[in-house]
This record gives structure tokens, sequence and C-alpha cells, in this order.
């Protein structure tokens, strides 16, 4: 008899996590998992700012997916999805195709631009590895040119960052932190550098309640970052940002947007359904009219009853829907009824560099400085132990002291 096939798309928070729940759910003669994934590594979407501002190594932020999932027990395919035929269960990747009996799509963010004008062209974003590794690189050369070539304006050394959210303003942080690193490498005066931020809504991380907010901004503007609230980018050309009503140009040699993200392509690719970039879920996180398919992560909506909107995306939220999916299709194959999903708020914590921070966990405990830097590093070392135990811990955790 054949078993059945359960497919894995993405080896992020949800689908890494829903891997290896299903190993501990499921013995190997109940079903045969496949994990597919663009690289043959998973990396830490969380810690993505640090990389694109040069304060960690891309290597801390990324785990061999060998590693950490046994593939004599799952089959690891690493190839890009580009479409999910859900007609024929079959998935198409980039070299080959895949059949399944019950698929989780676990597929993750891209950046979002509103189709403003000129920001996917000219923008960086903080998407993956490769693209964060190219902002710090990016900056980098900005400040070893400077000194050596002739007429270099000095708006080359500005860093332009779009969206004041949870990774624009951390990202921010941890650039108070770089900069005057690389002013000291490439003997450049601090005072020639600015970092903008610039933010149409009228608040910089409208998670926080205003106590946290104004602490935030007070402590990054006494680090030399600029905050522009209630600024709405109407353009992005090669030269930066068209910010306000009276069409200010903003010029920066590194422009990076951060003002949104939305579900992976290959859910419209597929010709999935979808409100705001991404597929909504039933409680049971299943998508709308499938029995057989899952979609967890920021590829899908998931209803918050009590609030009457969506739960925001994170990766706290995605590794919890992870955990049911897992409980799920464990049900499914042992026709057991299925379980909602209740998310478990631990609170939020932003980092705003290496030794500042802001958080609210426990419900509603707050944090702010050294004490919230300390518990994001709690957080980050407690995710890799999730994925890869006391020894990942050892090898990639945050021990820096501050
Ligand atoms: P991802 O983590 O994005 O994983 C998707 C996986 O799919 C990746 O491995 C990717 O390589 C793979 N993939 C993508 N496309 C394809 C394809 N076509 N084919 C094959 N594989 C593919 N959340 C928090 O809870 N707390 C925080 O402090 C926090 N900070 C953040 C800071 C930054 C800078 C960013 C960018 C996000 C932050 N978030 C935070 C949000 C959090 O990272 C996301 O909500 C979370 O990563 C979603 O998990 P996921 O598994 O859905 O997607």
């Amino acid at each position: 008899l054949n078993k059945p096939k359960i497919v894995v798309l993405g080896a992020g928070y949800a689908g890494l996590t829903t891997t290896k729940r299903l190993l501990q759910k499921l013995s190997p003669e109940q079903a045969e998992i496949v994990l597919v994934n663009k690289h043959n590594y998973h990396y830490e979407s969380t810690w993505l700012h640090e990389v694109a501002a040069g304060t960690i190594n891309p290597n801390q932020a990324r785990v061999m997916i060998s590693d950490v999932i046994n593939p004599n027990k799952v089959r690891l395919v690493y190839d890009s999805v580009v479409k999910i035929n859900k007609d024929e269960q079959r998935v198409v990747l980039e070299n080959s195709e895949i059949e399944y009996d019950y698929l989780v799509v676990g597929l993750g963010f891209e950046s979002n631009d509103f189709g403003i004008k000129g920001m996917a062209e000219h923008a960086f974003a903080i998407e993956d590895i490769d693209s964060s590794r190219l902002i710090s690189e990016h900056i980098e050369y900005q400040f070893a040119k400077y000194n050596n070539e002739e007429n270099v304006e000095d708006e080359s050394l500005h860093i332009l960052v779009g969206g004041a959210g949870f990774t624009g303003i951390e990202f921010v942080g941890e650039l108070a932190d770089r900069v005057p690193e690389l002013c000291k490498k490439y003997d450049i005066d601090r005072n020639r550098v600015k970092i903008i931020n610039v933010e149409a809504a009228p608040s910089i991380l409208p998670m926080f309640d205003k106590e946290l907010v104004a602490y935030a901004k007070k402590s990054l503007e006494d680090r030399g970052v600029e905050i522009k609230i209630g600024a709405a980018i109407s353009e992005c050309t090669e030269e930066g940002f068209i910010v306000g009503d009276d069409k200010e140009l903003i010029k920066a040699g590194t422009v990076v947007w951060t003002g949104g993200v939305k579900g992976s392509s290959v859910l419209g690719n597929s010709g999935f359904e979808l409100t705001k970039g991404k597929v909504n879920v039933d409680a049971d996180l299943r998508m709308k009219g499938e029995e057989n398919i899952f979609v967890i992560g920021d590829c899908s909506w998931v209803w918050n009853k009590e609030a009457d909107r969506p739960y925001p995306p994170t990766g706290q939220l995605a590794m919890q829907e992870a955990d049911v999916v897992a409980a799920n299709l464990a049900a499914l194959l042992t026709n057991q009824p299925l379980t909602d999903f209740v998310f478990h708020d631990k609170g939020t914590v932003a980092s705003l560099g290496i030794s500042d921070g802001i958080g609210n966990i426990f419900n509603d405990y707050k944090l702010q400085g050294k004490a919230a830097a300390a518990m994001k590093k709690v957080v980050d070392n407690r995710s890799l132990f999730l994925m890869g135990g006391t020894k990942l811990v050892l090898k990639k955790g945050k021990f820096r002291p501050f």
C-alpha cells in the first residue's frame, strides 16, 4: 500500500517547525514526508535586519537544514517552487515536479511596495540572506569608495530607510551601531553620514504603546537617526525618495524599502484567491474550500475572532501554527477531528541596536533599554533551541556582551 505523501513547502519558521513536529507525531510507516526549500539552509528571518546592517555575519543567521532534519527520515528537496497545481495535486519546481496527498505551504513573505513608482527598481529590500547581505555590502562599498574617488557626494554615505514598522526600526537601530564602526574603519567623520527613516503614518512602531514608542524614537534620535513621520513616499528614483506634498527629494547612496510585506508570489502564480497578497484560511488552518492544503506563516491570514481582524504575521505565530498543522495532519491520517488554531501571544520585543530595545511581554509587562535587548537575545536563542537544540544555540547563539 502506498503511504500518504505530505509535502511541506518552505523551511522557514512555519515549514521547518511543521516538519520537526510531523517527525515527532508520525512513524515512518504512516507517511512519507518531503520538505522543499529554495536553499539547503534555513535562515532566521527575524535576524535579517542585522545581516543587512552588517552587525552579524550572514552565516550566523543560517542553519543547514540537514543539521536539524534527519535526511533519512525526510526527503529534502532543494529547489524553487514555481507553482502549485491543486487540481492535479502537483507542485511545479524549477527543476522537477512533486505530487502530494497533503500540502503545507510555508513559503513566507516578499517585499510589498504597494505600487510606489520606482520602488522595486531602485530600492533594496530585506527579504532573505542574499538580499540582506547585498545591502550591507553596498553600504560598506559606499564607505570604502568615499576617500578613494574624487567628487564623491556626501549623500553617497546617507542611508535612507522607508517604513518605520518592525523591520525598518530594527534596521535603523542596527545602523546606528554599525555606522560609527564603518566611520572608524574608513576614516570618515560620523557627521558626514545620515541615517534617515521615512514613514507615512503619524507614528513609528504602531504595535507598541505610546510610552515605548517615545522611548524608541528618542533612543534612535540620540544615536543620530533622523525620523520623518507623516511623510508619504510618492516615488523612488535612482537618487532617493520623493516625499510629502511638496515633493521633496531626499537623496541617499543606499535606499532600502521596509514598508510592507505580502505572501510569496507563488500563491498568485498558482491562481489562489488572495486578500492583500495572502490566502485566507479556516480555523483549522486549511485553505478555504480545500481538504488537504494548509497555508501557514506569512502566506496566510488567520482570523482573530476576539479582535475581529487577522493576526499580524510574526515568527511566533508561524511556529505556533506549525504545531497545529502537524497535529491536524496526524488527525487527518487517523480519521480524528481537527483542532482549531488558538494563538498564545507571548509578547513582542523589538531591538533598537545591539544593546537597546523595547518590549511588551507576559500580558503587558513593559521592557526597555538593556533589559529589552537581553530579552531579545533570549528570544533569538530560544528560536535556535527549538530548531536544533543546545548544540545549535552554542554554535550560532547570541552571547555578545553589551
Ligand atoms: P519565512 O521565515 O520567510 O520562510 C520562508 C521559507 O521559504 C524560506 O526558507 C525561503 O527560502 C523559502 N522559500 C521562499 N520562496 C520559496 C520558493 N519559491 N521555493 C522554495 N522555497 C522558498 N517576527 C516575530 O515574531 N518577532 C520578531 O522580532 C520579528 N522580527 C522581524 C525582523 C525582520 C527583519 C523581518 C524581515 C521579520 C521579522 N519578523 C518577526 C517576522 C517574521 O520573520 C515572519 O513573520 C516569519 O519569518 C514568517 O515565517 P514563515 O515561515 O512564514 O516565512
